[in-house]
Protein backbone atom coordinates (compact mmCIF):
# COMPACT_ATOMS: atom_id res chain seq x y z
CA UNK A 1 0.00 0.00 0.00
CA UNK A 2 1.55 3.37 -0.53
CA UNK A 3 1.14 6.35 1.46
CA UNK A 4 -2.40 7.71 1.13
CA UNK A 5 -3.92 4.71 1.04
CA UNK A 6 -2.09 3.45 3.98
CA UNK A 7 -3.27 6.67 6.05
CA UNK A 8 -7.07 5.56 5.47
CA UNK A 9 -6.59 2.16 5.94
CA UNK A 10 -3.60 0.74 7.72
CA UNK A 11 -4.93 -1.69 10.18
CA UNK A 12 -8.14 -0.63 9.78
CA UNK A 13 -11.36 -3.70 9.83
CA UNK A 14 -14.89 -2.34 10.13
CA UNK A 15 -16.27 -3.49 13.41
CA UNK A 16 -17.20 -7.15 13.43
CA UNK A 17 -20.86 -6.81 15.13
CA UNK A 18 -22.05 -3.67 13.16
CA UNK A 19 -20.14 -3.33 10.41
CA UNK A 20 -18.97 0.56 11.45
CA UNK A 21 -16.96 1.84 8.98
CA UNK A 22 -14.96 3.47 11.78
CA UNK A 23 -14.16 1.72 15.02
CA UNK A 24 -16.22 2.90 18.00
CA UNK A 25 -15.35 4.92 21.17
CA UNK A 26 -14.98 1.81 23.31
CA UNK A 27 -16.25 3.75 26.84
CA UNK A 28 -15.73 1.12 29.12
CA UNK A 29 -12.52 0.47 31.76
CA UNK A 30 -13.29 -3.41 32.06
CA UNK A 31 -14.40 -6.67 30.21
CA UNK A 32 -16.39 -9.32 30.82
CA UNK A 33 -14.85 -12.49 31.39
CA UNK A 34 -16.49 -16.00 30.68
CA UNK A 35 -13.80 -17.66 33.56
CA UNK A 36 -10.80 -16.16 35.22
CA UNK A 37 -8.27 -14.66 32.32
CA UNK A 38 -10.82 -16.41 30.05
CA UNK A 39 -11.63 -12.95 27.66
CA UNK A 40 -11.46 -11.71 24.32
CA UNK A 41 -8.42 -10.03 24.29
CA UNK A 42 -8.87 -7.03 26.50
CA UNK A 43 -9.46 -7.58 30.23
CA UNK A 44 -8.67 -4.03 31.75
CA UNK A 45 -8.51 -0.70 29.82
CA UNK A 46 -5.37 0.66 30.94
CA UNK A 47 -3.67 -2.15 29.59
CA UNK A 48 -6.17 -2.32 26.20
CA UNK A 49 -9.05 -0.64 24.63
CA UNK A 50 -10.28 -1.22 21.12
CA UNK A 51 -10.27 1.59 20.02
CA UNK A 52 -6.48 2.47 21.33
CA UNK A 53 -5.54 -1.05 19.27
CA UNK A 54 -7.40 0.22 16.26
CA UNK A 55 -4.90 3.89 16.19
CA UNK A 56 -2.00 1.48 17.80
CA UNK A 57 -2.38 -0.69 14.26
CA UNK A 58 -2.87 2.76 11.78
CA UNK A 59 0.32 4.73 13.40
CA UNK A 60 2.59 0.74 13.10
CA UNK A 61 1.19 1.02 9.39
CA UNK A 62 2.26 5.06 8.88
CA UNK A 63 5.19 4.50 10.13
CA UNK A 64 6.35 0.73 9.03
CA UNK A 65 6.86 -0.63 11.87
CA UNK A 66 5.78 -4.02 13.68
CA UNK A 67 3.75 -1.81 16.83
CA UNK A 68 2.53 1.20 17.61
CA UNK A 69 1.95 1.99 21.13
CA UNK A 70 -0.11 5.09 22.00
CA UNK A 71 0.03 7.31 25.21
CA UNK A 72 -1.69 9.92 26.63
CA UNK A 73 0.74 12.80 25.67
CA UNK A 74 3.94 13.01 23.54
CA UNK A 75 5.83 13.47 26.62
CA UNK A 76 4.43 10.59 28.16
CA UNK A 77 5.68 8.38 25.71
CA UNK A 78 9.21 10.25 25.55
CA UNK A 79 9.04 9.54 29.36
CA UNK A 80 8.60 5.51 28.94
CA UNK A 81 11.30 5.59 26.33
CA UNK A 82 14.10 7.36 28.76
CA UNK A 83 12.70 4.78 31.44
CA UNK A 84 13.91 1.94 29.21
CA UNK A 85 17.55 3.34 30.56
CA UNK A 86 19.60 2.87 33.80
CA UNK A 87 20.92 5.07 36.45
CA UNK A 88 24.61 5.63 34.74
CA UNK A 89 23.15 5.38 31.44
CA UNK A 90 23.68 7.99 28.69
CA UNK A 91 21.92 9.50 26.12
CA UNK A 92 23.09 11.63 23.13
CA UNK A 93 20.92 13.83 21.68
CA UNK A 94 20.49 17.40 20.00
CA UNK A 95 21.45 20.90 21.15
CA UNK A 96 18.66 22.36 19.21
CA UNK A 97 15.69 20.18 21.05
CA UNK A 98 11.63 21.19 21.66
CA UNK A 99 12.05 22.64 25.25
CA UNK A 100 9.64 19.84 27.04
CA UNK A 101 12.08 16.99 25.89
CA UNK A 102 14.55 19.50 27.23
CA UNK A 103 12.97 19.99 30.71
CA UNK A 104 12.13 15.73 30.89
CA UNK A 105 15.48 14.71 30.21
CA UNK A 106 17.45 17.74 32.43
CA UNK A 107 14.68 17.95 35.77
CA UNK A 108 13.38 14.83 35.59
CA UNK A 109 16.03 12.11 35.10
CA UNK A 110 19.30 13.47 35.14
CA UNK A 111 18.35 13.73 39.08
CA UNK A 112 17.37 9.61 38.61
CA UNK A 113 21.49 9.66 37.06
CA UNK A 114 20.86 9.33 33.26
CA UNK A 115 23.08 11.92 31.87
CA UNK A 116 22.94 13.64 28.74
CA UNK A 117 25.07 15.42 26.34
CA UNK A 118 23.19 17.51 23.98
CA UNK A 119 25.30 17.99 20.48
CA UNK A 120 25.29 19.38 17.01
CA UNK A 121 24.24 16.84 15.62
CA UNK A 122 24.38 18.47 12.21
CA UNK A 123 28.02 17.59 12.62
CA UNK A 124 28.78 13.86 12.70
CA UNK A 125 32.05 14.08 14.18
CA UNK A 126 30.57 15.78 17.83
CA UNK A 127 28.50 12.66 17.99
CA UNK A 128 30.82 10.29 17.46
CA UNK A 129 33.17 12.09 20.04
CA UNK A 130 30.35 12.01 22.48
CA UNK A 131 29.68 8.64 22.68
CA UNK A 132 31.09 6.86 25.82
CA UNK A 133 30.74 3.04 26.76
CA UNK A 134 27.78 4.35 28.87
CA UNK A 135 25.92 5.17 25.49
CA UNK A 136 22.71 3.71 25.43
CA UNK A 137 20.40 5.58 23.18
CA UNK A 138 21.08 8.52 20.64
CA UNK A 139 17.88 10.91 20.85
CA UNK A 140 17.36 12.51 17.21
CA UNK A 141 14.94 15.37 16.33
CA UNK A 142 14.75 16.43 13.23
CA UNK A 143 13.63 19.25 11.47
CA UNK A 144 14.80 20.65 14.83
CA UNK A 145 12.79 23.11 16.76
CA UNK A 146 12.73 25.90 16.49
CA UNK A 147 15.54 26.21 13.64
CA UNK A 148 14.41 23.64 11.28
CA UNK A 149 18.17 22.12 11.08
CA UNK A 150 18.14 18.73 9.40
CA UNK A 151 20.07 16.10 10.73
CA UNK A 152 21.11 12.80 8.69
CA UNK A 153 18.59 10.03 10.17
CA UNK A 154 20.57 7.46 8.39
CA UNK A 155 24.50 8.54 8.63
CA UNK A 156 23.44 8.58 12.50
CA UNK A 157 22.04 5.48 12.63
CA UNK A 158 24.36 3.55 11.23
CA UNK A 159 26.62 5.43 13.62
CA UNK A 160 24.42 3.69 16.80
CA UNK A 161 24.22 0.33 15.16
CA UNK A 162 28.24 0.56 14.78
CA UNK A 163 28.40 0.95 18.70
CA UNK A 164 25.12 -1.15 19.48
CA UNK A 165 23.65 1.76 20.68
CA UNK A 166 19.55 2.23 19.73
CA UNK A 167 18.46 5.14 18.15
CA UNK A 168 15.39 6.89 18.34
CA UNK A 169 13.53 9.72 16.39
CA UNK A 170 11.27 12.72 17.27
CA UNK A 171 8.94 12.37 14.16
CA UNK A 172 6.63 15.16 15.09
CA UNK A 173 7.88 17.91 13.33
CA UNK A 174 7.51 15.94 9.82
CA UNK A 175 4.84 13.66 10.95
CA UNK A 176 5.13 10.21 8.84
CA UNK A 177 3.63 11.56 5.67
CA UNK A 178 7.01 13.74 5.06
CA UNK A 179 9.29 11.37 6.99
CA UNK A 180 9.95 7.57 8.10
CA UNK A 181 12.84 7.18 10.36
CA UNK A 182 12.69 3.78 10.67
CA UNK A 183 13.25 3.28 7.05
CA UNK A 184 16.29 4.94 7.29
CA UNK A 185 17.43 2.51 10.14
CA UNK A 186 15.88 4.06 13.41
CA UNK A 187 14.68 1.21 15.97
CA UNK A 188 12.17 4.26 17.33
CA UNK A 189 9.82 6.75 15.91
CA UNK A 190 8.04 9.02 18.53
CA UNK A 191 5.53 11.32 17.89
CA UNK A 192 2.88 14.15 19.76
CA UNK A 193 0.03 13.31 18.11
CA UNK A 194 -1.09 16.38 19.06
CA UNK A 195 0.72 18.02 16.28
CA UNK A 196 0.45 17.07 12.90
CA UNK A 197 -1.51 13.43 13.15
CA UNK A 198 -3.94 14.84 15.18
CA UNK A 199 -3.98 18.17 13.41
CA UNK A 200 -7.20 19.85 14.57
CA UNK A 201 -5.54 21.09 17.66
CA UNK A 202 -8.20 19.68 19.40
CA UNK A 203 -6.25 16.61 20.99
CA UNK A 204 -3.36 15.85 23.34
CA UNK A 205 -1.36 12.48 22.54
CA UNK A 206 1.70 10.30 22.05
CA UNK A 207 2.66 7.69 19.99
CA UNK A 208 5.37 4.94 19.74
CA UNK A 209 6.58 3.14 16.33
CA UNK A 210 8.70 0.37 16.48
CA UNK A 211 9.93 -3.38 15.32
CA UNK A 212 12.21 -3.72 18.06
CA UNK A 213 11.06 -6.95 20.52
CA UNK A 214 12.49 -5.56 23.76
CA UNK A 215 11.35 -2.39 23.21
CA UNK A 216 7.94 -3.09 22.76
CA UNK A 217 7.59 -5.15 25.23
CA UNK A 218 9.49 -2.76 27.74
CA UNK A 219 6.82 -0.41 26.43
CA UNK A 220 3.52 -2.24 26.70
CA UNK A 221 5.05 -3.54 30.50
CA UNK A 222 5.26 -0.01 31.18
CA UNK A 223 1.76 1.66 30.11
CA UNK A 224 0.33 -1.18 32.09
CA UNK A 225 2.38 -0.12 34.88
CA UNK A 226 2.67 3.25 34.64
CA UNK A 227 -0.72 4.27 33.64
CA UNK A 228 -0.17 7.08 30.96
CA UNK A 229 -2.68 5.71 28.06
CA UNK A 230 -4.72 7.94 26.24
CA UNK A 231 -9.00 7.31 26.42
CA UNK A 232 -10.84 5.78 23.75
CA UNK A 233 -12.44 9.40 22.67
CA UNK A 234 -8.80 10.77 22.31
CA UNK A 235 -7.61 7.70 20.07
CA UNK A 236 -10.84 8.18 17.85
CA UNK A 237 -10.60 11.67 17.53
CA UNK A 238 -6.13 11.17 16.75
CA UNK A 239 -7.60 8.25 14.52
CA UNK A 240 -10.36 10.46 12.57
CA UNK A 241 -7.62 13.10 12.20
CA UNK A 242 -4.83 10.57 10.67
CA UNK A 243 -7.25 10.25 7.36
CA UNK A 244 -6.89 13.57 6.22
CA UNK A 245 -3.18 13.47 7.38
CA UNK A 246 -1.40 13.48 3.63
CA UNK A 247 -3.99 15.85 2.38
CA UNK A 248 -3.71 18.29 5.33
CA UNK A 249 0.08 18.41 5.47
CA UNK A 250 0.71 18.45 1.68
CA UNK A 251 -1.49 21.62 1.46
CA UNK A 252 0.25 23.28 4.60
CA UNK A 253 3.77 22.24 3.00
CA UNK A 254 2.79 24.22 -0.14
CA UNK A 255 1.36 27.15 2.13
CA UNK A 256 4.58 26.72 3.88
CA UNK A 257 6.62 27.67 1.00
CA UNK A 258 5.16 30.46 -0.21
CA UNK A 259 5.48 31.71 3.11
CA UNK A 260 8.75 31.32 3.36
CA UNK A 261 9.94 33.02 0.01
CA UNK A 262 7.14 35.58 1.04
CA UNK A 263 9.67 36.39 4.59
CA UNK A 264 12.72 36.03 2.73
CA UNK A 265 12.61 39.12 0.41
CA UNK A 266 10.76 41.35 3.39
CA UNK A 267 13.31 44.12 4.31
CA UNK A 268 12.30 43.69 7.85
CA UNK A 269 13.37 40.04 8.04
CA UNK A 270 16.74 39.30 9.12
CA UNK A 271 17.24 34.87 8.85
CA UNK A 272 14.55 32.80 7.50
CA UNK A 273 14.82 29.20 8.24
CA UNK A 274 13.29 26.95 5.87
CA UNK A 275 14.87 23.57 4.64
CA UNK A 276 12.72 24.35 1.51
CA UNK A 277 15.23 27.63 1.06
CA UNK A 278 18.29 26.62 -1.16
CA UNK A 279 20.02 29.10 0.78
CA UNK A 280 18.93 26.53 4.00
CA UNK A 281 22.64 24.56 4.87
CA UNK A 282 20.84 21.22 4.75
CA UNK A 283 18.46 22.28 2.04
CA UNK A 284 20.02 18.76 -0.05
CA UNK A 285 20.13 16.66 2.84
CA UNK A 286 16.13 17.58 3.32
CA UNK A 287 15.32 17.11 -0.20
CA UNK A 288 16.96 13.42 0.20
CA UNK A 289 15.69 12.47 3.63
CA UNK A 290 12.04 14.23 3.33
CA UNK A 291 9.23 13.40 0.87
CA UNK A 292 8.83 17.72 1.25
CA UNK A 293 10.32 20.33 3.31
CA UNK A 294 7.47 20.51 5.93
CA UNK A 295 5.13 23.02 7.33
CA UNK A 296 7.07 24.76 9.66
CA UNK A 297 8.73 27.77 9.06
CA UNK A 298 10.69 30.39 11.61
CA UNK A 299 12.56 34.06 11.09
CA UNK A 300 14.71 36.56 12.86
CA UNK A 301 13.87 40.11 13.09
CA UNK A 302 16.63 42.39 12.05
CA UNK A 303 15.58 44.50 15.22
CA UNK A 304 16.76 41.61 17.02
CA UNK A 305 14.10 42.36 20.30
CA UNK A 306 11.70 40.63 22.09
CA UNK A 307 9.85 43.80 22.12
CA UNK A 308 9.79 43.85 17.83
CA UNK A 309 8.78 40.10 17.74
CA UNK A 310 6.11 41.09 20.56
CA UNK A 311 4.40 43.75 18.30
CA UNK A 312 4.54 41.50 15.34
CA UNK A 313 2.81 38.44 17.20
CA UNK A 314 0.27 40.42 18.44
CA UNK A 315 -0.47 42.15 15.32
CA UNK A 316 -1.89 38.84 13.64
CA UNK A 317 -5.52 38.50 12.57
CA UNK A 318 -5.41 35.16 10.50
CA UNK A 319 -2.48 33.44 12.24
CA UNK A 320 -3.17 32.80 16.40
CA UNK A 321 -0.49 33.58 19.09
CA UNK A 322 -0.43 29.82 20.57
CA UNK A 323 1.66 27.15 21.42
CA UNK A 324 1.59 24.11 19.30
CA UNK A 325 1.41 23.65 15.76
CA UNK A 326 0.54 20.48 13.07
CA UNK A 327 -3.22 21.76 12.87
CA UNK A 328 -5.29 22.90 9.95
CA UNK A 329 -5.16 26.73 11.93
CA UNK A 330 -1.58 28.24 11.63
CA UNK A 331 -0.07 29.33 14.43
CA UNK A 332 2.74 31.96 15.44
CA UNK A 333 4.56 32.07 18.50
CA UNK A 334 7.39 33.04 20.43
CA UNK A 335 9.98 29.48 21.15
CA UNK A 336 12.16 32.16 23.69
CA UNK A 337 9.78 32.89 25.93
CA UNK A 338 7.09 30.17 25.38
CA UNK A 339 8.49 26.74 24.43
CA UNK A 340 11.73 27.55 25.14
CA UNK A 341 11.52 29.29 27.74
CA UNK A 342 12.69 26.53 30.28
CA UNK A 343 15.83 26.50 28.40
CA UNK A 344 18.60 29.47 29.66
CA UNK A 345 18.91 32.17 27.80
CA UNK A 346 23.09 31.73 27.71
CA UNK A 347 22.39 27.88 26.63
CA UNK A 348 19.65 29.23 23.94
CA UNK A 349 21.75 31.96 22.52
CA UNK A 350 24.31 29.51 22.22
CA UNK A 351 21.93 27.52 20.18
CA UNK A 352 21.51 30.35 17.71
CA UNK A 353 18.03 30.70 19.25
CA UNK A 354 17.65 34.57 18.83
CA UNK A 355 15.11 36.67 21.41
CA UNK A 356 13.30 37.87 17.99
CA UNK A 357 13.15 34.24 16.66
CA UNK A 358 9.30 33.91 15.33
CA UNK A 359 7.84 30.57 14.76
CA UNK A 360 4.98 29.52 12.76
CA UNK A 361 3.54 26.48 12.28
CA UNK A 362 1.25 27.06 8.44
CA UNK A 363 -1.90 25.85 8.37
CA UNK A 364 -4.56 25.10 5.41
CA UNK A 365 -5.74 28.21 4.91
CA UNK A 366 -5.42 30.22 1.90
CA UNK A 367 -1.35 30.79 1.19
CA UNK A 368 -2.56 34.70 0.06
CA UNK A 369 -4.50 35.41 2.92
CA UNK A 370 -1.72 34.68 5.17
CA UNK A 371 0.64 36.36 3.38
CA UNK A 372 -1.60 39.36 3.84
CA UNK A 373 -2.11 38.72 7.32
CA UNK A 374 2.09 38.38 8.18
CA UNK A 375 2.76 41.63 5.92
CA UNK A 376 0.46 43.91 8.29
CA UNK A 377 1.70 42.48 10.94
CA UNK A 378 5.08 43.41 10.41
CA UNK A 379 4.35 46.55 8.89
CA UNK A 380 2.25 47.85 11.77
C1 LIG B 1 4.75 18.91 21.28
C2 LIG B 1 5.98 18.14 21.12
C3 LIG B 1 6.33 17.14 22.03
C4 LIG B 1 5.51 16.86 23.28
O1 LIG B 1 4.24 16.36 22.99
P1 LIG B 1 2.94 16.64 23.90
O2 LIG B 1 1.87 15.92 23.13
O3 LIG B 1 2.73 18.12 23.97
O4 LIG B 1 3.20 16.04 25.22
C5 LIG B 1 7.49 16.43 21.80
N1 LIG B 1 8.28 16.70 20.74
C6 LIG B 1 7.97 17.65 19.85
C7 LIG B 1 8.90 17.90 18.70
C8 LIG B 1 6.83 18.41 20.00
O5 LIG B 1 6.55 19.38 19.12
Amino acid sequence: MKFNTKAIHAGQENESTTGAVMPPIFQTSTYAQEAPNVHKGYDYARVGNPTRTALEKMIAGLEGATDGICFSSGVAAMDAIIRMLKPGDHVVTTNDLYGGSYRLFTEMFEPYGIEFSFVDMTELTKVEEAITDQTKLLWIETPTNPLLRIVDIERLTTLAKKHDILSAVDNTFASPYLQSPLELGADIAMHSTTKFLGGHSDVIGGAVATSNKKVIESLRFQIKTTGAVPGPMDCYLTLRGIKTLAVRVQRSVDNAKQVATFLENHPKVDVVHYPGSKKHAQHDLAKKQMKDFGAMVSFSLKDDSTEAASKMMSNVGVFTLAESLGGVESLVSHPASMTHGSIPKDVREKAGLMDSLIRLSVGIEDAEDLIKDLEQALNS
